[in-house]
C-alpha cells in the first residue's frame, strides 16, 4: 500500500493517479533512480539494455549451438532473445539512451534473429531432407 502525498488516502500499489483528489503518484524509488542517475555523470549500466545486450549474445552463442544440434530450438531461441532485445534497445532509444551499450545491445540483437533465421531455415530444410531420405 501506498499513501498519497496530497490527500492520505490509501492506494494501491502501483496506482499512478489518487483517485480521490487526482494528484499524480510520485515514482517508485527504482524508477526515480533509474531517471537521476544519468545525470550523475558517468554513463550507468541501464540493467534493461544490459538485458537486451546478454540476450542478443545469448541468441548468438545459441546459433552457435545449432549449428551442431539442435538448430530449430536454437534458431527459435535466438530469434526470440534477439527480437527482445531489439524491442528493448529501441525503446531505450526512445527515451533517449542513445549510449554505445544501446547501440551495441541493437546490433547484438539484430545479429541474432538474423542468425537465428539463417540456422532455423537450414535446419527446417535438412530436417526435411533427412526424413525424406528416411523415408525412401
Ligand atoms: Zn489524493
Amino acid at each position: 500500500m501506498i499513501k498519497c502525498p496530497k490527500c492520505g488516502a490509501e492506494l494501491a500499489d502501483g496506482t499512478t493517479v489518487c483517485p480521490k483528489c487526482g494528484a499524480p503518484m510520485a515514482p517508485s524509488p527504482a524508477t526515480l533512480k533509474a531517471e537521476t542517475a544519468p545525470a550523475a555523470g558517468k554513463a550507468p549500466l541501464d540493467s534493461k539494455i544490459a538485458g537486451a545486450l546478454a540476450g542478443g549474445i545469448i541468441g548468438i552463442v545459441a546459433c552457435i549451438i545449432g549449428i551442431f544440434f539442435a538448430g530449430i530450438i536454437c534458431g527459435c531461441i535466438a530469434i526470440a532473445t534477439g527480437i527482445t532485445g531489439i524491442i528493448t534497445s529501441t525503446k531505450a532509444m526512445k527515451e533517449g539512451k542513445r549510449g554505445g551499450l544501446t547501440m551495441a545491445a541493437l546490433i547484438v540483437s539484430i545479429v541474432s534473429v538474423g542468425f537465428g533465421a539463417i540456422i532455423l531455415i537450414l535446419s527446417i530444410i535438412s530436417t526435411i531432407l533427412l526424413t525424406m531420405a528416411a523415408v525412401a
